[in-house]
């Protein structure tokens, strides 16, 4: 534990020592946040990762929207909306909804499950330690700005042809993007790493 840490603000170097949960060490010069020990933070983001799961599923098989043309109404799943613009011939956007809607949420919440659960019960499988560092890495480049672009795009698209009404995968997909911002604030990556390391050496 005992590392030096440089401030982010003023690049101080200071040794870091172990906090008790819930406490946060602040820089002694200019007083910018250093880390934190997070209350119970893996339990958390073990918690919402599973949540995030279930809404992943819902968000796949539940009605996406409704789309309304002329007294019609006809309700799009997101799988059929996929097979919809495959149909189209608009295969760019077919990938782009597959890949920002359904496989890189399903990726990053199975990276994170793959490394939580086994350190819950101080365990470790296999290349823990690199797909949490792809998943860190993967971070900034937030969900958020995934899904919002994914479904931008196709209710763009979806809205030339029709009026749309979303529907409970549409509300699952904004449960999920904030339960995944909740599980990344609960996360502090040092923790991880340390723990990960400590199951390395024991
Ligand atoms: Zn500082």
């Amino acid at each position: 534990m005992n590392e030096l840490i440089a401030c982010p603000h003023c690049d101080l170097l200071t040794r870091r020592t172990p906090l008790p949960p819930g406490r946060k060490a602040l820089c002694p010069r200019c007083g910018a946040l250093l880390y934190r020990c997070r209350r119970r933070g893996i339990e958390t983001a073990l918690a919402l990762s599973c949540s995030g799961l279930i809404l992943l599923l819902i968000a796949n098989l539940a009605p996406l929207l409704a789309l309304q043309k002329g007294g019609m109404s006809q309700e799009v799943i997101l799988w059929s909306g996929v097979a919809l613009f495959v149909g189209r011939g608009e295969w760019l956007l077919a990938l782009l909804i597959f890949v920002t809607l359904i496989l890189l949420p399903l990726l990053r919440l199975g990276a994170l499950l793959y490394v939580l659960f086994p350190l819950y019960y101080r365990q470790q499988l296999p290349y823990a330690a690199q797909i949490y560092r792809l998943n860190y890495a993967a971070s900034p480049w937030s969900m958020l700005e995934i899904f919002l672009l994914g479904g931008l795009v196709s209710v763009v698209k979806l809205g030339e042809m029709a009026v749309i009404i979303p529907g409970i995968a549409a509300y699952a997909f904004v449960a999920l993007i904030l339960i995944t911002a909740w599980a990344d604030y609960a996360l502090e990556p040092h923790d991880v790493w340390m723990r990960l390391r400590r199951e390395v050496a024991g």
